[in-house]
C-alpha cells in the first residue's frame, strides 16, 4: 500500500492510525488481517487539516483521502515498474488517473447523534470552473456552509469517479454538445449509449458507515435515487434534506429535466432567485 510514495512514510501512518483500510460495511480491516479476495477494500488516509476559504469565508475541515484497495494494487504495480523506467512524467499521468475521493469532516465526529451530510459528485465545469450550466458548484459551496453553520456539524464525501452522473468528462463534454442541439440532459446521455445515471455509490456508503458508525444522519440532497442506492449497500436512517440552489436561466432547463427524472423538486424551486 502506498508504496509509490515510499515505505517508510506508510509505515509512520499506519502507526500514528492516519492510514485505515476499511470494507464494504465500514468496518476496520486489521493491519495483520489477510484481504479476502474479491471482497471490498478501502484505505482511508487522514485527517489532514485543511483550511478552506470560499466565498468569503474559512472553513476548518479535516480532509481524508481515500481510494479502492484494489485500484491502489494495481497503481503500485505500475509505479514499480516506471521507477525503473523514467520519472516524473509517467508518475504525473498514473496519480492524475487514480480515484480518489474525499471525505471533508466539520466538527468532532464523536459528538454526532444526527449530523448533516451531502454525498457530492465530482464537477469540474461547475465546482471548479464555476459554470452555470448545472447547479453543482452553489450546491457544493452552500452544502459545506450549511453543515459549518450546524450545530452538529457534519461531512461531505466528494466522489472523484462521479463526473458527468459516472459517464466522465469527456462524455459530458459531448453531452454539452448534443444539449445544445436540444435535448436534455437525460436523452443526451442515451444518444451516446450510456446510461441515464451510472454512479456507483458503494465506496460513499462504505466511508459513511464508517464515519458514522450508522448512526442516523440528515443528507442533503433532492435525488431519491441516491438514498435508495445508499440504502442499497447497507446505509440506513436518512432524513433527506431539500439542497436547492443555483437556480439561473442557464440551468433551468436542466433542473426541469433533473425534476422530470424523479428529483425532488417542486415549481417553486425552479424559480429563478
Ligand atoms: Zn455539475
Amino acid at each position: 500500500m502506498f508504496t509509490y510514495i515510499d515505505p517508510t512514510v506508510r509505515e509512520r501512518l499506519l502507526a500514528q492510525g492516519k492510514l485505515v483500510r476499511i470494507d464494504a460495511s465500514g468496518r476496520v480491516i486489521g493491519p495483520d488481517e489477510e484481504l479476502v479476495a474479491g471482497e471490498k477494500a478501502i484505505s482511508v488516509l487522514g485527517p489532514i487539516p485543511l483550511p478552506i476559504a470560499r466565498s468569503g469565508r474559512q472553513f476548518e475541515v479535516d480532509w481524508y483521502a481515500s481510494v479502492r484497495h484494489t485500484e491502489l494494487s494495481k497503481v503500485e504495480e505500475l509505479a514499480d515498474e516506471l521507477r525503473q523506467r523514467d520519472g516524473q512524467q509517467s508518475f504525473a499521468i498514473l496519480a492524475s488517473s487514480m480515484a480518489v475521493n474525499s471525505v471533508l469532516v466539520v466538527g468532532d465526529p464523536a459528538k454526532w447523534s444526527n449530523p448533516l451530510v451531502r454525498v457530492h459528485s465530482s464537477c469540474l465545469t461547475g465546482d471548479v470552473f464555476g459554470s452555470a450550466r448545472c447547479e453543482c458548484g452553489p450546491q457544493f459551496i452552500t452544502a459545506l456552509e450549511r453543515i459549518a453553520d450546524d450545530p452538529e456539524g457534519g461531512l461531505l464525501v466528494y466522489m472523484s469517479g462521479h463526473e458527468g452522473r459516472g459517464i466522465g468528462l469527456w462524455a459530458k463534454a459531448a453531452t454539452y454538445v448534443l444539449q445544445d442541439a436540444g435535448e436534455d440532459t437525460y436523452q443526451a446521455n442515451r444518444s451516446l449509449g450510456l446510461p441515464d445515471d451510472s454512479r456507483d455509490f458503494s465506496d460513499a456508503a462504505a466511508l459513511l458507515r464508517y464515519f458514522l458508525n450508522d448512526r442516523p444522519f440528515r443528507l442533503l440532497t433532492n435525488n431519491p435515487k441516491k438514498i435508495t442506492d445508499l440504502n442499497n449497500y447497507g446505509v440506513r436512517n436518512i432524513t433527506p434534506v431539500k439542497h436547492v440552489i443555483g437556480v439561473s436561466a442557464a440551468n433551468r432547463r436542466y433542473l426541469t429535466a433533473k425534476r422530470d427524472w424523479g428529483h425532488q423538486l417542486d415549481s417553486d424551486d425552479l424559480i429563478i432567485k
